[in-house]
């Protein structure tokens, strides 16, 4: 008897979960292992966030709230929404998920149905194909290298739309790649969209992490036929160092929000009521949040510039200047050696933990987190430059 669906069985395991397992019980046999492979801020929640969580937790706030969202937070979120993205929209069209990733999923199993192609540019966050597959649809991904800065043209996405595309997902700043498109290039990909009558699925959870003064923009924000066509995906998890507490936040157009809502009612219901006080508090207290923010991105700009030049110091590794999220992406083709050898081996011989790029869309490459302590990335380039030396 045939006990698995064709769901359970269509489906690969997140491989950057499976790395950090991986490495996390090295550590716990004692080993010494340097961990790129963590897709979360290495900091602490900040205090008043957790504060304000502990204290809804005394005052009783441990039951169901409705299935979207706390009402008070879903008026926070469109308050920020309105100051920070310049778009504006009503608390019915907001849904609160217990995380992002739940977010995504719902965003696309409320719009996709069996036959539908979703455009997914590659090096892709390693969910979003196998999330279409489950609603049945097709993922179509087009792939952009290092040389275009691992963004996708206009040209390209056109050309990858056909009459069976409902969906086209677009994530800026970018896991893996730490990419970030500039306005006018969203804007280019929007007006490709809109032209062609395709919804768009903007995952813009690192939309706060970004370093040498770039902006990020909001397709949704470009102008109200582009609302109308957009769902936006954020969340609490990597700007406040939450990822435990599971919590994202998606914005559509009236009817999709719905569905969206009616899709989580029969699932998950709520996401954690408590938790949501916590992220009440990180929207409201704005000058605290940015205070905690901006020490938090001060670290990270300064991991982030040691980990790129230590690893375009070594020969036969090539890494461009992401400027967004936590990660960078760089190229081993002057290695000659595939990914997923090179994070094996790497991992065995020298206890480093990387993501092959393979699992992302990109053989050639590697993803690096660099959300972890400076001894970490000093000791984890030494070894790594080691590595690369003997291959
Ligand atoms: N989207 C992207 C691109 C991500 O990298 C992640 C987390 O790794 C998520 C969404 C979901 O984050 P969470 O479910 O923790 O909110």
């Amino acid at each position: 008897q045939d006990r698995l669906s064709v769901w359970a069985k269509g489906i690969s395991p997140s491989p950057t979960l499976a790395v950090d397992a991986k490495a996390k019980a090295l550590k716990a046999e004692g080993k010494d292992v340097c961990g790129f492979g963590a897709g979360e801020p290495d900091f602490d929640t900040p205090e008043f966030i957790k504060e304000a969580c502990v204290e809804a937790l005394r005052a009783g706030q441990t039951k169901y709230c409705p299935a979207a969202g706390l009402p008070a937070l879903k008026k926070a979120l469109a308050d920020k929404y309105k100051l920070d993205n310049n778009l504006e929209v009503d608390p019915s069209q907001i849904v609160v998920s217990p995380g992002g990733k739940y977010s995504c999923y719902l965003a696309i199993l409320a719009t996709c149905s069996p036959g539908d192609e979703v455009v997914i540019p590659a090096p892709f966050w390693v969910s979003y194909p196998e999330m279409v597959k489950l609603a049945g649809a097709t993922p179509v991904i087009i792939s952009a290298g290092e040389e275009a800065d691992f963004k996708i043209t206009p040209e390209q996405l056109r050309a990858a739309i056909t009459p069976k595309t409902k969906l086209v997902i677009l994530n800026s700043p970018s896991n893996p790649t730490g990419t970030v498109y500039t306005p006018v290039e969203i804007e280019a990909l929007v007006e490709v969209c809109l032209s062609a009558g395709v919804l768009i699925m903007s995952d813009e959870i690192y939309e706060y992490l970004l370093y040498d003064g770039v902006t990020h923009l909001s397709p949704a924000s470009l102008s109200k036929e582009a609302a109308e066509s957009t769902i936006t995906v954020g969340g609490f998890s990597k700007t406040f160092s939450m990822t435990g507490w599971r919590l994202g936040t998606l914005v559509a157009p009236k009817a999709i929000a719905a569905a969206v809502g009616d899709l989580q009612s029969q699932t998950s219901s709520n996401a954690t009521t408590f938790a949501q006080f916590g992220a009440l508090a990180a929207l409201k207290q704005r000058d605290e949040a940015k205070a905690a923010v901006a020490k938090m991105l001060a670290v990270f700009d300064s991991r982030r510039l040691k980990l790129l030049n230590g690893l375009n110091a070594i020969k036969g590794i090539n890494c461009r200047r992401a400027q967004g999220a936590f990660y960078l992406f760089p190229s081993l083709s002057g290695l000659g050696i595939s990914s997923t050898d090179f994070a094996a081996r790497l991992l065995e011989e020298e206890l480093v933990a990387v993501v092959p790029g393979v699992a992302f869309g990109a053989d050639e490459c590697m993803r690096l987190s660099y959300a972890t302590s400076d001894e970490v990335i000093d000791k984890g380039l030494e070894r790594l430059a080691r590595f690369c030396q003997q291959l």
